[in-house]
């Protein structure tokens, strides 16, 4: 795939200053941030792409070689760091960029620390957990209790600013290349980026000073989620080393139990009701349970199989809450399979008699009609 000119990625032209360029890549990336665009991957990308295309064109140096030589300035291998092939990941952009994204994403990363030293803030590992409802649950939201099993920060644990580092969690490297000397930033190797290391470590926690845990987490799962909705339950993820670390998120993906009886199609749920021939002859009173209780419904004598009867509201809340669907009863005539001697002779009576033969009239539409109606 042909890689995309950066000027382009930023939105620029070559003239840009360096104030342009830092403008228009601040933009890029707030507008595909991850918190902003969770689990896009195309953002992802964009946002990966952006920040590749700045780090050549925020520096002087790797700026005058991209406009002389384009791309192939930093192929080839010549230890460019953190582009040119795979580009850059997340966390080389949070530590190297973090800055430019100001307070906008509140506590999120590389803010700036007392006394200009940088500081790093690492953030915990997301986790993730399925949780299975029934249409009862989704139609009036519940809240489930999950155990996970979550890694924190041991009791009595201590970290100190990594020497290594001196707290900024990554380091520096220059490298010689045919190109020049060329100056990388990458992840600080003794302490993974958090700026801090182990200080006293408390007996049976982990390399970082952590140890598993198992808590249980109380979570709000409001009306009308659908199948593959996630949720995210903020902080209740892993949690990090260090003193400023922030933990991750616990993020709950919803799955749905089919229900033995009833049909969910958006919000409106429909729901097969069977009816022996006399009740469809003589009309009937009929209780039905929908999701939020049961419903007294009455079917009219001469009832139609194929019909449809709405009540409207009985089903499921939007999420976006712009009103309940329907609840949508399609009536099913059961025709007697067996039949005794008085009941054979019956029907045979009637079997060339006026009322038994169909004419159906505009009332009775056809089942594509109907079902034409019902997303008008
Ligand atoms: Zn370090």
């Amino acid at each position: 795939m042909a890689k995309r000119d950066y000027y382009e990625i930023l939105g620029i032209n070559k003239s840009a200053s360096a104030a342009e360029i830092k403008k228009a890549y601040r933009k890029m990336a707030i507008k595909y941030h991850p918190d902003k665009n969770p689990d896009d991957t195309t953002a992802e990308a964009k946002f990966k792409e952006a920040a590749e295309a700045y780090e050549v064109l925020s520096d002087d140096n790797k700026k005058a070689r991209y406009d002389q030589y384009g791309h192939a300035a930093f192929e080839g291998g010549h230890g460019g760091g953190g582009f040119g092939g795979g580009g850059m990941n997340m966390e080389d952009i949070f530590s190297q960029f973090g800055d430019i994204f100001g307070g906008h994403f509140g506590g999120g990363f590389g803010g700036f620390g007392g006394g200009g030293q940088r500081q790093a803030r690492v953030k915990g590992s997301n986790m993730r957990i399925r949780v299975k409802l029934t249409l009862e649950d989704i139609a009036k939201g519940v809240e489930k209790k999950v155990k996970v099993r979550r890694k924190v920060q041991a009791d009595g644990v201590t970290y100190k600013t990594c020497t290594t580092c001196n707290g900024s969690g990554q380091v520096t490297r220059v490298t010689n290349t045919i190109l020049g000397r060329m100056q990388t930033a990458t992840t600080c190797n003794t302490c993974q980026g958090a700026g801090q290391s182990l200080d006293s470590k408390p007996k049976g926690s982990d390399a970082n000073g952590l140890i598993v845990e198992e808590e249980t987490v109380s979570i709000q799962i409001p009306a009308g989620v659908t199948e593959g909705v996630q949720l995210k339950v903020a902080g209740k993820g892993n949690e990090a080393p260090g003193k400023n670390s922030i933990p991750g998120d616990l993020l709950v993906l919803i799955e749905e139990i089919q229900h033995e009886k009833l049909k969910r199609e958006g919000t409106n749920i429909h729901y097969d009701l069977y009816i022996s021939l006399s009740e469809a002859v003589l009309g009937i009173s009929k209780e039905v349970e929908t999701v939020t209780g049961k419903v007294k419904i009455k079917i009219d004598a001469g009832t139609q199989s194929g019909k449809i009867l709405r009540l409207k509201g009985k089903g499921l809340p939007s999420i976006e809450r712009y009103g309940n669907g329907d609840f949508l009863i399609h009536i099913n005539v059961w025709t007697p399979q067996e039949l005794n001697k008085t009941q054979r002779k019956f029907f045979e009576d009637m079997q060339h008699d006026e009322n038994f033969i169909p004419h159906p009239n505009a009332s009775d539409k056809s089942f594509f009609e109907k079902v034409k109606d019902m997303f008008m």
